[in-house]
């Protein structure tokens, strides 16, 4: 039952808020969204034919600040996953301490079934029908699963067109030329890393030569693989959509393999040996193909799901051999599998605090260009590393002070924010 996101995070508030005596109208506030924003997108397709498309806005909360989260077009778009999503931004951005709200949004569809043509008209017509809610100091949307710069600049004309006004902070992850910020592309796995580092640190738990899998090579998956790799985690798995490797000695080169992915569109079969990467390798690295799931339960110290919601579910959770849980993507745990995994002693770094780099940054390029700044790539990632150490500070202060989890103790640290802002 709790495979429904929505039903997820009404468990984890309610879970939470008996810790805190929370005022009841708090907890309604945060147990209904502000608006649900539902909206048609009627489309003519290239071949002449109509088709209406669906699209949500959801804007949770706003206590703390404009209403802020990204917008995905997936054909599993529906209701009660964007309206979890918008919750967990209001949480998550409670945690990173930035003044944003929650809110989320998408389209239903699969944006591989339309060409570039429908994909624009698509946009502009769904902007079109968000204008009235949106602004940079009312909601800002930002890049989410499938959508990226060019689709998000789309919107951002649409709006200036609508309104009259060229407001560059209505939206986040534009490109660079349009008012967008350096070092937006690293964040999500940069802060990740940050968020691991601080946790070891606190743990007084040293890291060189700790083994990592990774589900998912996508943005946030090869950032972070990166980052572990240069400070001596040995990343022995990765995975995509399609299949995954294992080198139990630890993956060698991360830029051959993205490129092996690039050139063959997934990651089965990149055995890389200097530049040259097949299969043939596969024995000489001493390493052989899994499924994306196994990539979770392999002999590891830490796995990374950083791909999709319900990566960790009761059946693969009684399987995990690691003793950290790093959560890049949103929602990856189930609540059945969160309650083993507890039993099992497996520490989970949780969704909000772990992949809370990527929002911060949006704060920060909403910011620039609010005050017409610019900052240079150094000082983004410092004000990250900034955000994330005194976020994971606080999260663990409280799940020793409480004696909790790290996931209930970061959903106290964004209740008591959000007590004292509302
Ligand atoms: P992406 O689209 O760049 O990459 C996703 C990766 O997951 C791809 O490698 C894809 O092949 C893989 N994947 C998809 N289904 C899979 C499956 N069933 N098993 C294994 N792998 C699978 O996306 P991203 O930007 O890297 O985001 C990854 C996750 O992190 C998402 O859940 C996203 O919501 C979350 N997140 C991203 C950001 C960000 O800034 N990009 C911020 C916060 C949270």
């Amino acid at each position: 039952m709790h495979n429904n996101p929505w039903q997820r995070a009404q468990a984890q508030l309610k879970n939470t808020a008996k810790y805190l005596s929370l005022d009841p109208l708090l907890e309604a506030r945060l147990g209904h969204p502000d608006r649900v924003v539902e909206v048609s997108i009627p489309l003519r397709m290239d071949d002449g034919s109509v088709e209406v498309f669906e699209g949500f806005r959801i804007q949770h909360n706003n206590i703390r600040g404009p209403y802020k989260g990204g917008l995905r077009y997936h054909p599993k778009v529906d209701m009660d996953e964007v309206k979890a999503l918008a919750f967990w931004m209001t949480m998550k951005n409670a945690v990173i301490d930035i003044p944003f709200g929650g809110g989320k949004g998408g389209v239903t569809f699969d944006p591989k079934r339309l060409s570039e043509g429908e994909l624009e008209r698509l946009t502009r017509e769904f902007a079109r029908k968000l204008t009235p809610v949106l602004g940079p100091n009312l909601d800002v949307p930002g890049p989410d699963l499938n959508t990226n710069e060019k689709i998000l600049q789309w919107i951002r004309e649409e709006y200036a067109h609508e309104t009259g006004a060229d407001a560059p902070a209505v939206i986040t992850g534009k490109p660079l030329r349009h008012g967008g910020t350096d070092g937006r592309t690293e964040a999500t796995g940069l802060g990740g890393f940050y968020a691991l580092m601080e946790t070891m640190r606190l743990l007084g738990r040293g890291h060189s030569g700790l083994k990592v899998a990774i589900q998912g090579f996508g943005n946030v998956g090869s950032f972070l693989a990166g980052y572990l790799k240069e400070e001596g985690f040995k990343i022995v798995a990765l995975s995509d959509s399609k299949g995954g490797i294992y080198v139990p000695d630890g993956i060698q080169d991360l830029k051959a393999i993205q490129e092996c992915k690039a050139k063959s569109g997934t990651l089965a079969g990149c055995y890389c040996v200097g530049s040259v990467c097949d299969l043939s390798n596969m024995e000489v690295l001493g390493g052989r193909d899994i499924s994306p799931q196994e990539v979770l339960e392999l002999p590891v110290d830490i796995i990374v799901p950083a791909a999709l919601e319900n990566a960790i579910t009761e059946e693969n959770a009684k399987k995990i051999q690691a003793s950290i849980v790093l959560e890049m993507a949103n929602g990856p745990t189930t609540l059945e599998a969160d309650e083993i995994l507890r039993k099992k002693h497996v520490m989970v770094i949780p969704d909000i605090l772990a992949n809370a780099g990527g929002v911060a940054v949006s704060y920060f390029e909403w910011y620039q260009n609010m005050h017409d700044e610019k900052w240079k790539k150094d000082d983004v990632f410092a004000r990250l590393k900034d955000k994330m150490d005194t976020a994971t500070q606080a999260v663990y202060e409280n799940a020793k002070d409480y004696k909790v989890s790290l996931r209930e103790a970061a959903y106290i640290v964004a209740l008591k924010r959000l007590y004292d802002a509302a």
